[in-house]
């Protein structure tokens, strides 16, 4: 779920490139950068990402080419020279790259902008695309934090989603890691899944927790209305109804507590002394269109076809088609698809639901003066016990917690919290 407006505005190229502009006279104002890798192996059937399958070796040098020329653009306007607090690559699948163009994709970031020790370096992974030698050289090119696509371990789903990756993989990889020395280990489950059943489902989270990765995403599947011709090959009638769905999460939320993880957010859940659980025990979690973060970015630049970034406000995201993508920045034009720039009213909007959603709860001064409605609806779910009353405002409760999203759409005007609509990140 990313705080996205769900109606694009009219922002553009020229828009773009003036808030780069504008960045570059705040030079305290903090920046990350997510950089979109587009190309798979081939097709999971579930999957909602903007990908392109390959395997030409070539087509992904030509794009680095073109990603390198979109880099130099943002950073001549930005400012390249102030220190990036994030790096997060995406995709797609990050590591379908080479051990060579993983390497030149690295340079290029530090030489286009100023990535320093402390700059946090994360990437998705495929673990069918993973090697010891890969992942030791993504260690020493500073990479510290990993995510790893699991979605679910039992061979009928993983043939039913068209994903086969056996459980002696997954330990493999996931022990590789650990031995490397990365920080952060996490792993990426999806529950509604055709042929997924609370046994199979159970089985899947008890073998993640014997492993114990930092972090687990744990996402509902849910076939999208504009979904792509792959996702059609799914079987609509081996989806579990409703009601098995909601087990399926909640078991799985009873599973990790049981285990000593904190619930994070509406799908997250880490060890307890993450340095997520540990913001979002003190009320100062945030979210972004990376992911969940102690250390909130001011700004956050996508790179690449369909990157989506932050900038002053203004959710905007890179063109999706690669040929769309890749003329734009040959014509040494901002390669925008969409945007909004964020209303005042807008912003106070992002802002109460995500401290809903990150802190679980909602001072009433963040609603009052233009939000009294939505606070006076959101108090009205103390009667059905998902909400009650704390000195500052409301707090959600544990029954609450399950319906999170729910409670998000009491402040939801135009917005739409489907992450599923601009994208669908998740580990490879
Ligand atoms: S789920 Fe990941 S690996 Fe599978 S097609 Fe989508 S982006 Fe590629």
């Amino acid at each position: 779920m990313v705080y996205t407006p769900g109606r694009a505005g009219d922002y553009g190229a020229e828009d773009y490139a003036q808030d780069l502009a504008i960045i570059a006279q705040r030079p305290s104002e903090t920046l990350s950068l997510y950089v979109h890798i587009p190309f798979c192996a081939g097709r999971c059937l579930y999957c909602g990402c903007n990908t392109t399958v390959t395997h030409d070796s070539a087509r992904m040098d030509a794009y680095l080419d073109a990603l390198d020329r979109e880099m130099a653009m943002v950073a001549e306007r930005i400012d390249g020279n102030r220190d990036v607090l994030q790096v997060h690559l995406a995709g797609g699948t990050p590591n379908y790259l080479s051990e060579a163009q993983l390497t030149r994709l690295t340079e290029m970031l530090e030489r286009r902008f100023h990535i320093v020790a402390e700059t946090e370096r994360s990437i998705e992974c495929d673990p069918r695309r993973s090697s010891a030698g890969q992942l030791e050289l993504l260690h020493a090119l500073g990479f510290r934090s990993i995510g790893f696509g699991v979605q679910d371990l039992d061979p009928d789903v993983q043939r039913a989603i068209g994903r086969v990756q056996s459980e002696e993989l997954i330990r493999d990889v996931y022990w590789m890691a650990r031995e490397i020395g990365f920080d952060s280990i996490g792993f990426d489950l999806i529950y509604g899944l055709p042929q997924q059943t609370a046994a199979t489902f159970d089985r899947t989270v008890d073998t993640v927790l014997e492993l114990a990765p930092d972090r687990v995403a744990c996402f509902g599947y849910a076939r999208q209305t504009l979904s792509g011709p792959h996702q059609h090959a799914i079987d609509v009638h081996e989806l579990p109804g409703n009601a098995e769905r909601e087990q399926l999460f909640r078991n799985a939320v009873s599973a990790f507590g049981q285990a000593g993880y904190a619930w994070i957010g509406l799908d997250t859940f880490t060890l307890e002394t993450d340095d997520l659980a540990l913001a979002q025990g003190e009320g100062r979690l945030h979210r972004n269109c990376i992911g969940y973060t102690a250390t909130p970015s001011a700004h956050i630049a996508g790179l690449g076809a369909g990157a989506v970034g932050e900038l002053r406000g203004t959710c905007v995201q890179n063109q999706l088609n690669l040929d769309d993508w890749r003329h734009d920045v040959d014509a040494r034009r901002m390669p925008v698809a969409r945007g909004r720039r964020l209303s005042a009213l807008d912003r106070r909007r992002r802002d109460a639901i995500s401290h809903l959603i990150c802190n679980l709860e909602l001072p009433q001064k963040m609603a009052d003066g233009c939000l009294d409605d939505e606070y006076r609806r959101l108090a009205a779910h103390a009667g059905d016990g998902l909400v009650e009353a704390w000195p500052q405002g409301l707090r959600v409760t544990e029954a609450g917690r399950f319906f999170l999203r729910e409670l998000c759409t009491e402040h939801d005007a135009d917005f739409h919290w489907d992450r599923a609509r601009w994208h669908f990140s998740h580990s490879d």
